[in-house]
Order: structure tokens, then sequence, then C-alpha cells
């Protein structure tokens, strides 16, 4: 048996060992059988289809929050009669109930994967629940998480929302997943809950149940066998790196008092009390477009209005940055994006929207008025993909005409970062969207696991778009913050402030570690890592060598 590290994509910088438990296995599909008697046949599909939805229901109600939801969520999909029509329908023509289900279940599948982008990554979801109702008619187990009598590093191909909705973080040492990309679900939920996880490890799937590994989140590997001083020099940094992080609070500052500005993620109403409970100094970025997905129409006016109070009240008294809707791409929905474009990560998406449906985007600006006007929220709004200073300045514009004080501009394409300082003449502040900033950089789809390589925030080329921003920014003294995954990085926000940003904006459970190293390095210190990392010829060097600085001690 091999005991080389397997490598896959890092999420989080924890580290966990232990033994590995996988997922029970989804069915395999047994060969047709011929239907003898369809009525009988159809009432087990029916029975199976309502045990999955029960089953689901069961467990939201025992797991309360947001598992509750999102389980919720499954059971609706899973309790759809066209989805238990379409099976009976295939049972009348001869097909047995396992492949009747599958069948149904393949429908739905590619109306997903052909709507693309957000959509597609939701086909895990399907399939899981195909699974579930597949395994009851043939008698089997439902597939999930395992129970092995003791904590365990969680081995799946790939984890859906009803599994990893029930994660006990008590139990489960570190997730590991043969597929998803880094902005999967598990990769997501991982950061939630500050479970190290790394994702994208094809070796995974060769693991056996029982086996010890150590999982190491920072270097997206996952070591099998690993011998007792891995294991021991792995959890003193663990350790150490939790005690710095409890130590360190209040407002972000560098070890000799430089502010940087500390905010949360937010992208969801279910994660506000989370969010609102994390020590920060507001929101970086709150992505609205949880209010227009799975709709046919977008919301209207009063209802934006009623989730931004809800939102506003929460942060009283803390700053709040607004993202207007980031529609197309990853995040296509049918009322704003067109269906017909060949590349939609380069097509009419973001701000560019409102250029083709204005309304679009004033509704949602006298929504965030009315919000803030009677909340009193201190309330900022920025638009995402925005390419010109023409168009940043046309949207502030429209953010003043309603009364608002801040209109800010992402910096989320080349083009807008090698032009920072125009932009920033135009707006109040700049916020760097780092997940598309790598896309667009390095002509590099953000979902594909497969290009993590060039996605890496530590890329150099990255690096220097983001320094020519902050740059441009300076030189009209307008904030820039950055809210990609890359703000998430402990390692990295040293090396963002020595480029020149003044805030970073992260899923809550990142923000005190990112605190704690902030705290721990000047701004002299920050400027020479900086310098360390943009020098490198390549992102792996960057982050070898930031990483051995920052062992160092701080001068
Ligand atoms: C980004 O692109 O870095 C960003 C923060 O926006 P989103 O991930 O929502 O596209
Ligand atoms: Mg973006």
């Amino acid at each position: 048996m091999s005991t080389a590290p397997l490598a896959g994509i890092g999420v989080g910088s924890g580290s966990a060992a232990g033994a590995v438990a996988k997922a029970a296995p989804a069915p395999v599909l047994p060969p047709p059988r011929p239907v003898t008697d369809p009525a009988a046949e159809t009432a087990a599909v029916r029975a199976a289809l309502a045990e999955v939805v029960a089953d689901l229901e069961a467990r939201a109600a025992r797991a309360g929050g947001t598992a509750a939801d999102v389980l919720t969520a499954q059971a609706m999909i899973a309790a759809d009669p066209v989805l238990a029509d379409r099976a009976a329908e295939l049972v009348a023509t001869g097909t047995d109930g396992p492949h009747a289900v599958t069948g149904a279940y393949a429908a739905f599948r590619t109306a997903l994967l052909a709507a693309g982008g957000y959509f597609a990554e939701r086909a895990a979801d399907l399939d899981d629940l195909r699974d579930r109702a597949v395994a009851r008619l043939l008698g089997l187990p439902m597939p999930g998480l395992p129970d092995p009598g003791h904590p365990y590093v969680l081995v799946a191909d790939d984890l859906a929302p009803a599994d990893t909705a029930l994660l006990d973080p008590e139990r489960v040492l570190a997730l590991v997943t043969v597929r998803g990309g880094p902005t999967s679900h598990t990769a997501v939920l991982a950061k939630a809950l500050g479970l190290p996880a790394v994702v994208g490890c094809p070796g995974a799937a060769g693991l056996q149940d029982g086996r010890q590994v150590l999982v190491l989140a920072a270097e997206g590997t996952v070591q099998p066998d690993p011998g007792p001083e891995d294991v021991r020099r792995a959890a003193e940094e663990q350790r150490r790196r939790r005690e710095r992080a409890a130590g360190a609070t209040g407002p972000g500052r560098t070890a000799d008092g430089h502010p940087v500005a500390l905010l949360v993620n937010l992208g969801a109403l279910h994660e506000l009390d989370g969010a609102a409970a994390a020590d920060s100094e507001g929101v970086g970025l709150f992505r609205t477009e949880f209010l227009y997905l799975d709709r046919e129409q977008a919301p209207t006016v009063e209802e934006q209005t009623a989730a931004y109070r809800t939102v506003f009240k929460a942060f009283a008294g803390r700053r709040i940055t607004v993202r207007t809707l980031d529609a197309g791409a990853d995040k296509p929905l049918p009322f704003a994006t067109a269906a017909d474009e060949e590349n939609p990560a380069l097509g009419v998406r973001g701000l560019r929207t409102a250029a083709r449906d204005p309304q679009l985007l004033e509704t949602q600006l006298a929504a965030i008025a009315e919000a803030a006007r009677s909340t009193g929220a201190d309330v900022r709004v920025m638009a995402p993909m925005v390419s010109l200073p023409a168009e940043a300045a046309a949207f502030a514009a429209r953010v003043r005409a309603h009364g608002l004080p801040a209109a800010g501009a992402m910096v989320e394409v080349p083009a807008a970062a090698l032009r920072a300082e125009r932009l920033a003449g135009v707006c109040d502040f700049l916020s760097i969207g780092t997940n598309d900033l790598a896309q667009y950089a390095f002509a590099a789809d953000r979902t594909l696991g497969a290009l993590a390589d060039l996605l890496d925030p530590w890329q150099p080329a990255l690096l220097d778009l983001v320094a020519a921003t902050a740059e441009g920014a300076a030189a009209r003294g307008v904030p820039v913050g950055v809210c990609g995954e890359a703000a998430a990085d402990p390692d990295l926000a040293p090396v963002l402030v020595g480029l020149g940003v003044t805030g970073l904006s992260a899923a809550p459970a990142c923000l005190p570690e990112v605190r704690a190293a902030l705290a721990d390095r000047t701004l002299a210190d920050c400027r020479r890592l900086a310098a360390l990392a943009r020098t490198a010829p390549d992102a792996a060097t960057a982050r070898a060598r930031v990483r051995e600085a920052l062992r160092t001690p701080a001068s």
C-alpha cells in the first residue's frame, strides 16, 4: 500500500489526523428486470420516494438551524410530484422501479446541467436523492454518513447537502472528497464549520475504512499512515494557530497599529445570526443573489426591503456593504441572463445586466435605500463585474440618486485593476473579488477543480493585479478591500495588507486566524512579505517563501 501523500485542493488552514470512515456508497443499479405487476411496482416507487422525503423531513426536525433549511429544501425537491409521475410513466412502459426512478431523476439532472454554473453544481444534490430512493427500492441502507462509534475523517466521493447538513463537527475531524472544486458545497461547508478539508482529491478513492490519515488543509494533502512525529507536529501547529486566534479580538490591526478593517461575507439569511455574532466591523460583502435564485421573476421592492431590513438591523451600528445583483455565469437567472450565450462568464453578467434591464438595478437600489433609511444603518453599495470607469461612474450616480451615501466598484476584471486610479476617482471605495479576478486573469473557469493551480490566490500575477488596484486606490485616498476567498487565508492576509489593501472580508469562521496573523506583524513586515510573494516565480514558491518567513520570529 502506497503511503505517498494524496494531493487535492485544500480548504481552510487546519489539520486533523484520524481513522478514515467512508460515506455509504451509492447503490449499484442491477440489470433491468421485467415488470410483472405494474400497479405494485408503481406503488413501491411512490412509497420509496415518499420514504426519502419523510427521512429528510425527520432529519431536518432533528437538526434545526441551517441544517434544517438545507434538508427541508432537499425534501421539497424529492417531493416534487413531477418526479413521481415521470417514474410512474416509465413503469407503465415496462421499466422496473429502480430504473424508473433513475430515469425520472436523469431528466431533472439534464435540465440542471444545461443551466450550468451554480445549478450544475447542484446536480450532486439530485444524485443523492436518487440514490436514496433506489437504495430503498433495492432494500439497501440509504447512502449517507457513517457512524463508526468514534471521531473520524470522513471520506466520500462527493458530499451532498443532505449529508453535510447533519455533520457533527465533534465527531467529524476533517472532510476529504474525491470530486468537487474550490466552490463545491463541501468546500463552502467546511469553511462555515471551520473543519479542515481537502476536495478534488482523486487518490482518496483508494482509502479504506479504518486507515489512519493526516489531513493538511493548508498543503492540500492527505497523508496515509502518517508517522507519529508528523501527527504531533501538525497537532502542535493547529494548537498554536487556535491559541493565537483566541488571543486576538477587536478591530483588525497590525502589530504597530495600522488599521485593517475585518468584515464578514454574508450570502444567505440563514447565515445571519452566525455572521452577526462574529467579532467583525460589519459586512464587507453581502451577496444578494439568494433573493433572486429559484424564481421566475425578480423579487418585488417590498420583499427585498424586508430582507435588507432584517440584515441591516442585525448589524446595527456596524457598516454593511451590499453588492447589487451578480447574475450570470456561475449564477444564471432566467429573468436576468440570456440562455443562449456561448460564453456566459464573458457575457452579460454582473453590472452589465443593469445596462440591458435598468429596472432590475433601480428596484434593488430603491429597496436598499428604503431599508437603510428606515433602520438608520451605515450602508454602502457596490457593483459586481465593473470593467470601465464610465460604468462605475454611472453606477455611482444611480446609487447617489437613491440617497445612498457610498458607492463602490468591485475589481474582478483585469482591465479594472489596471485602471484602478480612474475607477477610484469616480466612486467611494473599491473591493477586489479575487475569485473572479483570478478567473479572468488566467482565463480559467473558476468552477473547475482541474484548474485549481491557475486559480490559486498566491499566483504572483494575481498579486500584481491586487497591488495595481491598491496603488490606484491609494492615489485617490479611497479604501480598497479584498472580499474573495483570498481574504480568508491567514498566511496571505499580511501579504494583501503589504500590497496596500485596507480591509479584508471573509467567512466568519476564518476571521479570528486572519486577525491574529495581522496582529503578529508590523506594516513593514507585511510589505516585506508582499515583496517576497510578488517576486516569486510561481504560486507554490510564493506560498512557501511567505510561510517560511512567518515561521521566523517577527522583527
Ligand atoms: C469574487 O469574485 O471574488 C467575489 C467575491 O464574488 P463572487 O465569488 O460572488 O463572484
Ligand atoms: Mg465575483
